[in-house]
């Protein structure tokens, strides 16, 4: 029987991945929709690679180009919020979500609604809205996958004793700044922080891999996954990627997952899940390695983690205000308005102004899209006061 599959974020460089993966095993899926904000191309290329029945274009002013790029192809082309809604509610096998920040939160709390496994990049649903979607699961009875590499390597670890977890250890490759003083990390500029050493990303997250404010994402990504406690939750500086991450047994055995630093790993288990299959082809052999190392993070120097630690300590929202600042400060650092270092202080600001709040998390999709904008210009402003 062919999966239906329907990938949000098709243009982004998972959403690519998926797709290349897709177009490989075409007698094993039926693509139904693939979304994308603006990149008229690139998604009509994917949409006719893999088929789709439907693509669906959020900037509503691009639909003629999309229908211009896909004419002849019977390709049906939707555009604007309501089609990215409509299409997040099919009743499909896999839902991938990997819209690219706060706007992928929402389409992943509708397809929970309504898809059998919501194989998930959008690592800002669970930090945002983790309990809400989590509980969304639970009800329609649709199967949480991570794909964050992370996430993806300790769900496989926990299958060696789920009841049995002391801590999980998070890798970090630290970055391409893992070695650089005070002084240095504050001349970084948008070009230097655009490039990772070791995964090929999207310029946001590899900004945030660059501040360790990916991991700092993580780190409530995987409270709210796996239910943890702060103290739960050990990063680790790996800079090889090739351990993935780890969980240290009650009897402290660690169990860990090592493979390629290759997202085509975790996106291929979401999709074959609980099967295995290698359709990437890629191969991985522990002595292509010379040596793995690991060391504790400079939490002086990258902030961004004890921050993640503040934000599990608050509670409630403060992983939706953590997002709202920290995405408001990469705005404005690549658009040159600030330092590579204010983006951490803009987050510590705001989450104290949320912590001496009284606002309760809110519990609709409206009340997420209000308190995001809140914290939002609760962040700009304080970047403007500084100025
Ligand atoms: P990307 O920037 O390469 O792509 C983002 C995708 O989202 C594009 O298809 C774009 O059209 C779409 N998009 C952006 N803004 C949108 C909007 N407002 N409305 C609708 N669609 C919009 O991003 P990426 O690097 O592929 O990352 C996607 C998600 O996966 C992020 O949450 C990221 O943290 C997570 N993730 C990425 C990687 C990676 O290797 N890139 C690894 C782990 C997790
Ligand atoms: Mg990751």
């Amino acid at each position: 029987m062919k999966k239906t599959i329907s990938v949000f974020g098709a243009t982004g460089s998972v959403g690519q991945q998926t797709v290349d993966l897709i177009a490989r095993d075409l007698d094993g899926f039926t693509v139904h929709t693939l979304t994308a904000e603006s990149n008229v191309a690139s998604l009509a290329e994917a949409a006719i690679k893999v088929n789709a029945k439907r693509c669906v274009i959020s900037n509503p002013s691009l639909k003629d180009d999309l229908f211009e790029a896909l004419r002849g192809t019977g390709i049906a082309i939707e555009s604007g919020p309501d089609a990215l809604k409509a299409a997040a509610e099919e009743k499909i096998d896999i839902s991938v979500q990997s819209i690219v920040g706060f706007a992928g939160v929402a389409p992943s709390l509708v397809a929970a609604q309504h898809c059998k496994t919501l194989a998930l990049a959008n690592k800002e649903s669970l930090v945002c809205a983790g309990r809400m979607l989590k509980a969304t699961c639970a009800a329609s009875g649709c199967n949480l996958i991570p794909l964050d590499s992370e996430h993806s390597a300790i769900f496989q670890c926990l299958k060696a004793g789920p009841e049995s977890v002391k801590k999980i250890i998070l890798t970090a490759s630290g970055g391409p700044f893992v070695d650089y003083t005070a002084e240095e990390l504050s001349k970084v500029t948008v070009v230097d922080a655009s490039k990772h050493p070791n995964w090929d990303m999207g310029q946001r997250i590899t900004i945030d891999s660059a501040s360790m404010f990916n991991k700092a994402m993580e780190m409530v990504e995987a409270q709210m996954l796996f239910d943890l406690s702060p103290d739960q939750i050990e990063v680790v500086v790996h800079p090889q990627s090739v351990l993935h991450s780890a969980v240290v047994m009650e009897d402290d055995a660690i169990i860990a997952h090592l493979g390629a630093p290759d997202m085509r790993m975790p996106i291929g288990y979401a999709l074959y899940y609980p099967m295995r299959r290698n359709i990437s082809g890629a191969v991985f052999s522990l002595t292509d390695m010379a040596q793995l190392s690991f060391k504790k993070p400079n939490t002086d120097l990258f902030p961004s983690l004890k921050l993640a630690e503040r934000a599990m300590q608050i509670g409630g929202a403060a992983g939706l205000v953590l997002n709202a600042a920290k995405e408001m400060g990469l705005d404005q650092f690549i658009d040159g308005k600030i330092e590579f270092l204010d983006m951490a202080r803009g987050v510590a600001h705001s989450l104290e102004v949320y912590a001496n709040s009284s606002a309760n998390m809110p519990d609709t999709l409206d009340g997420l899209n209000a308190m995001n904008e809140h914290y939002r210009q609760t962040t700009k402003t304080f970047f403007e006061s500084e100025r």
